[in-house]
């Protein structure tokens, strides 16, 4: 795309939008190829607008775009894809808000990443049917630390490169994953992690979502996989102001939901 052009046309996922002057709204959208961007969508918010109902958080929609002295403007849009069951299910809609904010942690603008792209419009159709939603989101977790280079090592441990015995290992988030006992007893960092949940997290990360989301998970397992994987996010991000935020979205409950819907609403 010439840098000169007046107007592109890209398709996107909006990650979240606020209001902006008297009727204007700014968004954060994600897009294939040209990462993350902030755009204008003028007059939005006046009841005639026709653009507005195709710009609502976790839309794939189709934009037609113009280059503004500070912000594109966003000229035209079409909805693709309205993940319809996200609407009607606070609970589904409260787990797609936790893929758009961990979506917009990671990207960057203008840095493209066209493979998580697909992932984050592919993980919010699981959104809108999965039966197991804490379950899809961690597999999203591990999709997600894999394609921004994170992938935590689950095999070997990371400070004596010996192969992980079938016992309680460790898991640090500041190595990047998992340390055999005797490495893992003297790292600060390492927390241990049981058999089965090591176990999960190598499934998910080396097999189809398919084939994970039928796994059946003890409570504690689920838990203790959360819990690694919340560490290692939360240490990558190092964002320790909106960390407690963030937390809270990890653990979605009805009072948060509704917060969140009203603070999105139109
Ligand atoms: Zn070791």
């Amino acid at each position: 795309m010439p840098e000169r052009e007046r107007v592109y046309r890209t398709e996107a996922i909006v990650l979240r939008h606020s209001d902006f002057g008297e009727a204007d709204r700014l968004l954060t959208v994600f897009t294939p190829y040209l990462g993350k961007l902030r755009l204008l969508a003028k007059g939005v918010r006046k009841p005639a607008s026709r653009k507005a109902g195709h710009l609502e958080t976790v839309t794939r929609t189709q934009l037609l775009i113009a280059r503004g002295r500070n912000l594109d403007i966003i000229t035209q849009a079409q909805t693709l894809e309205p993940y319809v069951a996200l609407r009607q299910d606070l609970w589904r809609m409260s787990h797609a808000y936790y893929a758009a904010e961990l979506l917009d942690r990671f990207s960057e603008e203008d840095a493209e990443n066209e493979p998580l792209y697909r992932l984050f419009a592919t993980a919010l159709g699981w959104i809108c049917t999965a039966d197991n939603l804490p379950l899809t989101l961690r597999f999203f977790d591990l999709q997600v630390l894999g394609l921004v280079g994170y992938r935590p090592q689950l095999f070997h441990c990371l400070h004596c490169n010996a192969p992980l015995e079938p016992v309680i290992n460790y898991f640090s988030p500041q190595e990047g994953g998992m340390l055999c006992p005797r490495c893992g007893e003297s790292e600060r960092s390492a927390r241990p992690l049981a058999l089965n949940a090591l176990k999960v997290l190598r499934h998910m990360q080396t097999h189809a979502y398919a084939e994970c989301a039928a796994l059946q998970l003890q409570p504690g397992t689920h838990d203790e996989v959360e819990r690694a994987l919340q560490g290692y996010l939360l240490y990558i991000l190092e964002r320790r102001f909106k960390s407690v935020e963030f937390l809270n979205m990890l653990r979605p409950n009805a009072a948060t939901c509704a917060k969140r819907a009203n603070d999105q609403s139109p």
